[in-house]
């Protein structure tokens, strides 16, 4: 038995002004071959597969290609038939039993709006019909009708923040070697809702999330259940068939999957006002936070979160903290190498006066003038310690943290580093020197995945209404291609 695995994945905000091209997958993780063996052990699909194909000793594993890029605007062409050019050729050469791929479900290429249906597509032609091809999608993908017509079964994630990445990849390695063994028969039936949302009720751990995905597991209980999923939406994305999906397969009855299908849609469509987020002003949460008794506040920009695609570079809380005067504060962070590159030139305790952040685009703010110390410098580099990515290794490239001088006499130490990076983990603050826990408020340019590593920490989380290109007021954004109505730009 021989199983063949890829790894493509991206989440595409087609309101981004940034292409995402072979640069931004090579600097994220390109893995190649026996490289994708570097994964073992991490908390990813890659090395959930690794980890399930080591107790199948007579399964072999064919590695192709596995490689993921932040969030941000269209995939290149060059990127996207470069990586599933290898997934055909390693395809038609070794004709592989099984094929398991590690996707997202929200990317749009420059030429495939529907981008993964588009892979899924090229992987069925170069296999053929017979072979069963599971794939593995993030919680937010928008999943479109290729995606449905050529994969044998798609596995969203379970949890938002997404922890349960190698689980997953355990179980599409599972449900591909059962199927190509003719253990089972797996039938997809899907449930597609005209509804999308904005990021924090979808915390696995409040509801309606937590009763909706209780249900979910109840139902994967049931007799000739195979597997069930949700796939919550990526609403930054202007495709026709944005959207949250319900997926059920079931062993060889379409028509029981499609009655689990619409029942955990219509648990859903029933509860979709309690998807409504609460969120404060920045002022609001900058007072809120300063008068909290006791530390750290987390203050999530949700405006600006670079796991959405937006520029990591939002300067709104940053002018709320300088001019309302929070003490103990530390922001994560300012992607603005223009900064970084002054702040290693004057070097460790140097004073600069500059102009930071806000120098992407025109959507995140305007660039706040600053008089800062420089009390860090780092080549940027850390691991992830939390729940979510464990063990990755990443760098937020050369990095500075600026202690920025307030209007009040205080002090904000802001970490300002050349990549956008979405600093989900306590260790971002402290592989830059800074204690999470000694700060009365933290800023994370996050919406929920900071959730996992922050929430032992945070004494309060606060979710703030940000400008960018991931705010949650979805009537800022002009969309045109977008099936309509849709919950809740429209009244349904
Ligand atoms: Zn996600």
């Amino acid at each position: 038995m021989r199983v063949l695995f890829g790894g493509f994945a991206h989440e595409t905000n087609t309101f981004s002004p940034w292409k995402t091209g072979s640069a931004e997958f090579r600097a994220d993780g390109y893995y190649a071959g026996d490289e994708i063996r570097k994964l073992a052990g991490t908390n990813t699909g890659a090395g959930g597969v690794l980890r399930a194909a080591g107790s199948e000793p007579d399964v072999e594993l064919i590695l192709t290609v596995d490689t993921t890029a932040i969030p941000g605007g269209y995939v290149t062409d060059e990127i996207f038939d470069e990586v599933v050019g290898t997934f055909e050729r390693a395809i038609l050469r070794e004709k592989p039993d099984a094929i398991v791929l590690d996707l997202h479900g929200a990317m749009v290429s420059e030429s495939e709006i529907d981008g993964d249906g588009a892979i899924l597509r090229r992987v069925r032609q170069a296999a053929g019909p017979g072979v069963p091809i599971v794939a593995e999608l993030d919680l937010h993908a928008n999943v479109g009708a290729e995606m449905l017509e050529h994969a044998t079964v798609l596995v969203p994630y379970d949890t938002y923040p997404h922890i349960d990445n190698a689980e997953r990849g355990e179980e599409i390695f599972r449900l591909a070697v059962d199927a190509a063994r003719g253990k089972t028969q797996p039938r997809m039936a899907s449930r597609r809702l005209p509804m999308f949302l904005a990021g924090p009720k979808q915390f696995s751990g409040i509801e309606p999330t937590k009763s909706i995905m209780d249900l979910v597991h109840e139902v994967e209980t049931r007799p000739g259940v195979l597997t069930a999923g949700v796939c919550f939406a990526f609403p930054w994305a202007d495709c026709p068939f944005a959207g949250m999906t319900v997926t059920v397969a079931t062993d060889g009855d379409i028509d029981l999957a499609q009655r689990y299908a619409d029942e955990i849609g219509d648990v859903i469509w029933s509860r979709r006002e309690e998807f409504r987020p609460d969120t404060m002003t920045v002022e609001e949460a900058v007072h809120a936070a300063m008068e909290h008794e006791s530390g750290p506040v987390v203050l999530a920009d949700l405006g600006d979160n670079p796991g959405g695609g937006s520029a990591a570079d939002g300067t709104a809380l940053l002018w709320g903290l300088l001019d309302l005067g929070a003490r103990d504060a530390a922001f994560a962070l300012i992607a603005d190498p223009e900064v970084v590159e002054e702040a290693f030139a004057i070097g460790l305790e140097g004073r600069i006066e500059t102009r930071l952040g806000a120098k992407a685009d025109d959507l995140h703010g305007y660039p706040v003038d600053v008089v800062a110390t420089v009390v860090n410098l780092t080549d940027g580099t850390f691991v992830y310690e939390g729940p979510m990515l464990t063990g990755v290794h990443s760098s937020l490239g050369r990095t500075a943290v600026l202690r920025c001088e307030g209007r009040h006499g205080n002090t904000v130490d802001v970490i300002v580093c050349e990549r956008r990076v979405q600093p989900l983990d306590t260790a971002v603050f402290r592989s830059q020197g800074i204690d999470p826990e000694s700060k009365q408020i933290l800023v994370v340019k996050s919406a929920v995945h900071f959730r996992g590593a922050f929430m032992p920490i945070a004494s309060r989380i606060i979710e703030v209404d940000t400008p960018g290109l991931t705010s949650v007021d979805f009537s800022r954004f002009p969309y045109t291609q977008l099936s309509r109505p849709i919950w809740p730009l429209d009244a349904i």
